[in-house]
Order: C-alpha cells, then sequence, then structure tokens
C-alpha cells in the first residue's frame, strides 16, 4: 500500500468509527449471531491475491460488526465499564503509526520520558503520596502495564523474590526451594479473579480470606490468617487488598491491613482498578487512608477514565526491589546512559520485553479533557448511577441490595432469586441491554453499571423502562399460569366430583393478557420518548 492509499483509507476508517458512534443507539447492545456464524462466512485460506481496502472494510461492516458487543454502546452495563473517547482512539492510532518499541530509554526517549509524565501527572491528580512520582528522583514511580492482571501478577512476582531473599539471609540454612515452598499470600474473597490467578502463575498460592456482610477485608482477619499460617511453618510474602471489588465495589480497609502487614514484612497490593478513579474526588479523600503505606498500586485507566484499553496505571514505591529480582542483561540491550540517571528502562519493570507507546493515547486524552473534563467524566457516571438507583428505590418491586457505589448500583427483585434471575436471562435475550448477575449473602442480584463512551439520562430512563416493564410482564405472564394451573385443578375437580353442584369459577386468560398488551402499548410510547436519546 503507498502513501495516497493509506491516506485514503485511514480517512475512511475514521469516518467509519465516527459513524459508528454516532447510530451505536441503533444498535442492540448484544449480537444475534449463533456460534461459527463468522467462521462460515470467511475462506478457509489466506487469500492469495491483494485485495482492495474498499472490499476489506465494507466486510468489516459486513461480517464484523454483526459480530460485535457493542461495549460502548451506552446500554451496556455489565461487569465493569471499559473506557474510551475520540482523543483517546487518536492518541493510539499515532502511536500505532509511529510504531516504535520502547523497552529501554534509547530505544525512544520520548515513549520513556512521555510515560514518566503522564503517570506523574496522574499520581498528582490522585493526589497520591510523593514517593510514588518519577520527579520525587525516589526509588519510586509509575508505568503503563497492560492489565490489571499483569500489575498484580509483577507484583507477586517481585514481592516472592524479596520474601525470598530476606528469609534466605536471615535462615541460611533454608534451601531456596525450601522457602519457596511455604510463601503464601492473602487477598479478600471478594477480590478480582485475576488475583487468585496471579498466585497460580506466580507459584505463589493466595489464600481468599472470607470476608463478613460488610465484605471488608481488614487487618483483624489478616492477622487471624497470618497467625495461622505461621504456626503452620508458611511465610506471608504479599497481600492484596482491594479499592472497589468487582461484585459490589466494596472496599478493603487498607489502613489496618498496612499494619499488620508491617509488622510480618508482607508487600501490600493495592488493586484499585475499577474505582480507582474516585481518588480524583474530594468527596471520596477518605478512600486515600493507609495508600501512603502500600508497596505498589494499580488502577486502570481503561476502565473509569477515557483512555481505552489496554492501559493500566501502576506505582512501585520502591521500584529497586522489582529491577533486582527482573534484571537480565544482555549485551544488545545495554546504551550508555542505562543506570546513570533517574530515568527507567521500563523493561525491568513489566513482563515483556517489548512495550507499546500507551503513554500517547494518555497524553493525547488527558490534554484535550484537561484535569476538570476527567472528573466531569468520573462525576457524570456517579450521577447516571444515581438516577437509576432513584428509579429502583422508587418501585417497590425492586431493592438495593449493596450501597450503590461509583457507577455501580446492585439491585434485586423482591422475592426469590428465580425472579432476578428470569429477569435477566429476558432482558439478555431481548439484547436491549446487556447486565450480569452476582450472589450476595445467598441473594441473586443484578448488576446495573454505568458504561459506553457517551452516556446520557435519556439512556438510564432507556434502560429503566425496559427492566421494569419486563418485570411487569414477566408477572403477568406468571399470574396466567398461576390461573391456568388453578383452571386445570378445577376441571380436575370437576371430574373427580361430577356430582358436586358448584366449580369454583377462573379468570379467562385473555383476560390477563388483554392486559400485558396495555402495558405493552403504554411501553411503546415512553420507548419513544427513549428514542429521542441521540
Ligand atoms: C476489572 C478488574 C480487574 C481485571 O482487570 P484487567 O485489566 O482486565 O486485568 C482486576 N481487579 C478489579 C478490581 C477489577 O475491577
Amino acid at each position: 500500500m503507498d502513501a495516497d492509499t493509506f491516506r485514503e483509507f485511514g480517512k475512511a476508517a475514521v469516518d467509519f468509527i465516527a459513524d459508528y458512534y454516532e447510530n451505536i443507539r441503533d444498535c442492540d447492545v448484544l449480537p444475534s449471531v449463533a456460534p461459527g456464524y463468522l467462521i462460515n462466512q470467511l475462506p478457509k485460506e489466506l487469500p492469495e491475491n491483494p485485495q482492495q481496502w474498499q472490499e476489506i472494510l465494507q466486510d468489516v461492516s459486513k461480517l464484523i460488526v454483526p459480530g460485535l458487543t457493542h461495549w460502548q454502546s451506552p446500554n451496556f452495563h455489565a461487569f465493569y465499564p471499559t473506557g474510551c473517547s475520540y482523543p483517546s482512539i487518536v492518541g493510539d492510532m499515532l502511536a500505532s503509526g509511529l510504531s516504535v518499541i520502547g523497552f529501554n530509554w534509547l530505544c525512544s526517549p520520548a515513549s520513556t520520558e512521555l510515560e514518566m509524565v503522564v503517570m506523574d501527572w496522574l499520581a498528582k491528580f490522585f493526589k497520591l503520596p510523593a514517593h510514588f512520582l518519577h520527579s520525587t528522583k525516589g526509588p519510586g514511580g509509575g508505568i503503563i502495564q497492560g492489565s490489571a492482571s499483569e500489575a498484580v501478577l509483577v507484583a507477586v512476582m517481585a514481592a516472592r523474590e524479596q520474601a525470598v531473599r530476606r528469609v534466605k539471609a536471615a535462615q541460611p540454612e533454608l534451601s531456596e526451594g525450601e522457602i519457596r515452598a511455604r510463601l503464601v499470600g492473602y487477598s479478600s474473597d471478594q477480590s478480582n479473579s485475576c488475583i487468585e490467578k496471579a498466585g497460580i502463575l506466580g507459584t505463589l498460592p493466595i489464600r481468599l480470606v472470607a470476608v463478613d456482610d460488610s465484605l471488608v477485608f481488614s487487618g483483624t482477619q489478616l492477622a487471624k490468617a497470618v497467625k495461622e499460617d505461621l504456626a503452620k511453618g508458611l511465610i506471608p510474602a504479599i497481600c492484596i487488598a482491594t479499592m472497589g471489588a468487582t461484585g459490589t465495589c466494596s472496599y478493603d480497609d487498607i489502613e489496618s491491613l498496612a499494619t499488620v502487614c508491617e509488622e510480618h514484612n508482607i508487600w501490600l497490593h493495592v488493586d484499585a482498578a475499577y474505582a480507582g478513579c474516585a481518588l480524583a474526588l474530594d468527596d471520596y479523600a477518605h478512600l486515600r487512608q493507609g495508600l501512603d503505606r502500600v508497596d505498589s498500586l494499580n488502577y486502570n485507566l481503561h476502565k473509569s477514565m477515557p483512555v481505552h484499553f489496554d492501559c493500566t496505571a501502576m506505582w512501585l514505591r520502591d521500584s529497586h526491589k522489582i529491577v533486582e529480582s527482573f534484571t537480565v542483561e544482555r549485551i544488545y540491550l545495554q546504551h550508555k546512559y542505562e543506570g546513570q540517571t533517574d530515568i527507567p528502562d521500563f523493561r525491568h519493570w513489566q513482563i515483556p520485553l517489548g512495550r507499546r507507546f500507551r503513554a500517547l493515547k494518555v497524553w493525547v486524552a488527558f490534554r484535550t479533557l484537561g484535569a476538570e473534563g476527567l472528573r466531569e467524566h468520573i462525576r457524570l457516571r456517579i450521577r447516571l448511577a444515581e438516577r437509576f438507583e432513584q428509579y429502583v428505590l422508587a418501585d417497590s418491586r425492586f431493592e438495593l441490595v449493596a450501597k450503590r457505589a461509583m457507577g455501580l448500583v446492585c439491585f434485586r427483585v423482591k422475592g426469590g432469586n428465580e425472579l432476578s434471575t428470569e429477569l435477566l436471562k429476558r432482558l439478555t435475550d431481548r439484547k436491549k441491554i446487556y447486565m450480569v448477575q452476582a450472589i450476595f449473602q445467598g441473594k441473586t442480584f443484578l448488576r446495573f453499571v454505568v458504561c459506553g463512551m457517551e452516556p446520557k439520562e435519556c439512556d438510564i430512563d432507556f434502560a429503566w423502562q425496559e427492566i421494569e416493564s419486563q418485570l411487569s410482564q414477566l408477572l403477568s405472564e406468571q399470574e396466567v399460569a398461576k390461573l391456568e394451573v388453578s383452571s386445570l385443578e378445577a376441571k380436575k375437580a370437576e371430574e373427580c366430583h361430577k356430582e358436586s353442584v358448584k366449580v369454583p369459577q377462573v379468570h379467562r386468560k385473555d383476560d390477563v393478557v388483554g392486559i400485558s398488551q396495555q402495558l405493552s402499548s403504554g411501553l411503546h410510547i415512553s420507548l419513544g420518548a427513549a428514542e429521542k436519546c441521540k
């Protein structure tokens, strides 16, 4: 492809993306395809001859888009959001366009230095302790990892190597193998699956401590687990606290966990993947408590910031501990300034050697929005969740399961678990909105999360109409089913007791269908209002 064709193709692709976003509300949020839909439409062999970009772009529209779950649709309310914005997309286009691999400073000074700058910007925006800033010129600093999973794994492996060194120095009679076999880590049973996985990958089993109904993992629980493990001869190496757990967005008590960790030389990592954005708002200043005592911290810009995947900020209190553990030297990786400046070679802070220029999309997005724009991005999602919460509170058929936290509302249909599960099944089959369920204290509940690139109030109204009208439909159908059962029973009774004079009178099915028709036409009128949401 020559540069002129690239210009045409690139511009057409940008138009295509803009059209996609402008019309995203027209699509069902979930796709209507069956497994194999794409495999069956594509050739089995790589095409022998070159094809035109026009044809390829057309196929993206015709074949790829129908198989997408629209994560950036404002009707997506599952999991947690994945951030996105036009400036972030353009920033990443530029990074792809420049295509550099910045594993050490010389391999692209701009890549390393811009990353240091934006990580310091973000640390200050979050008012993190100064020892996490590169500009403090201490051993601390920030790096962009691909995902929270990677950041946690790096922390687990660094903690593991630290523990091995420490114990070996104190008890030289123990072999390294003996020490490694005794290491153990801790997190709450509410923590993300990636924590347990990091323990498996990092050969450091993570004990998931069961928390009580408050869902808060605190120092008391950690101290008890540590005591039990020490008695068994195990060596506690890391504790991973969560700010904003995946189920209900609960927060662990970092201050009290830190006290136990300091006493036992345990590495304390905080996974703030989603809710870390709260640190940007003064209303949530109390969440900073204890952060001055943690060894490392991760926050996913690609969740609650207008920056798209993959982009996880990770801060280290003492990067030497990681560099010590992970440094592997080769003559071809050396450069003139290596180890002579305060500028890190980020290859030592991460799992792969190569690294993308992720700082560019962050820089473009941050500059385009400004600090106040970023705060407003976060506040808007909180306000919209509050709007949804008000709807739940105003409808006596529903109840909240936990306190609303950031952009997450946990709610359920009052009564048995089947009602919430059945409601979710219907909503998912209809594909107008997408939520997932979770369980708390044996109760199944639905998680409503404000997601999408540009959610608005009318999107929340649309979601609520969909939810409450489907519940009405479900309840009226159950009513019909009940009546049918009783009519059947009545018939049986009639047959058994032919001689009995009076048969109980039952409602005809049609009466109830009449009601649901009325409901759905009512819904149609209100849906008309939501359709204006553009
Ligand atoms: C989403 C999430 C993760 C996983 O994030 P990835 O970047 O996909 O690895 C981990 N922890 C918490 C609390 C999360 O919300």
